[in-house]
């Protein structure tokens, strides 16, 4: 793949074509409950696609992690849709091949965790993707780091909490499977 790549810019333009509003302000990134597992924070993301750079934004996490929880795009100054431009990389990223063998994984840990809890508990996401991924013994001191930084701010609690109607969400999952 080419650095900047004209038929990605076009495509990206044609869909998304509010990505040029980025001046690169962060509010996204500071508001992304799952940045914590990103290669590339939202913002990165928006730079690298303004500069037309699909092998940076397709190689990497970011758009596999991203929950389309819509905090992002709430929050954007320019009302960016972020969320409708990482369904553009998901399926860019399919179909250039480029999928990371990590990007379905953190995908299938997400759900697995909002089938189980209702909600993403991060302790327990990181470790099932690390059981998921072949990694659960390996230490990544950097990681370490972060996740002892998490734990001081109060983002990373050890225990999760529970929503009320768990057994709702258990049955939608079973319904969309039911429906594949
Ligand atoms: S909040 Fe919007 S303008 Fe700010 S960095 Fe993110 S996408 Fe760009
Ligand atoms: S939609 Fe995705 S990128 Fe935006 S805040 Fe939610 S998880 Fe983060």
């Amino acid at each position: 793949m080419k650095k900047k790549d004209s038929d990605f810019m076009r495509r990206v333009a044609e869909e998304v074509p509010e990505v040029n509003r980025c001046y690169q302000c962060l509010t996204c990134t500071l508001g992304c409950p799952l940045v914590f597992a990103m290669d590339l924070k939202p913002h990165e993301i928006l730079k690298y696609v303004q500069l037309g750079d699909k092998e940076k934004v397709l190689k990497a996490s970011t758009c596999w992690i991203c929950a389309s929880c819509e905090t992002c795009a709430t929050r954007c100054p320019n009302e960016i849709p972020i969320v409708k431009l990482m369904d553009l990389l998901r399926q860019e990223a399919v179909a250039e091949g480029v999928v990371t063998e990590q990007g379905p994984k953190v995908n299938d840990a997400f759900l697995a965790a909002i089938r189980n809890l209702g909600r993403v508990h991060e302790l327990s996401l990181i470790i099932d993707l690390k059981r998921r991924t072949g990694g659960l013994f390996k230490i990544d001191p950097d990681e370490i780091r972060l996740g002892i930084g998490m734990f001081r701010h109060g983002k990373l609690k050890l225990l999760p909490i529970k929503i009320k109607e768990t057994k709702t969400i258990k049955n939608l999952f079973s319904r969309l499977e039911k429906q594949k």
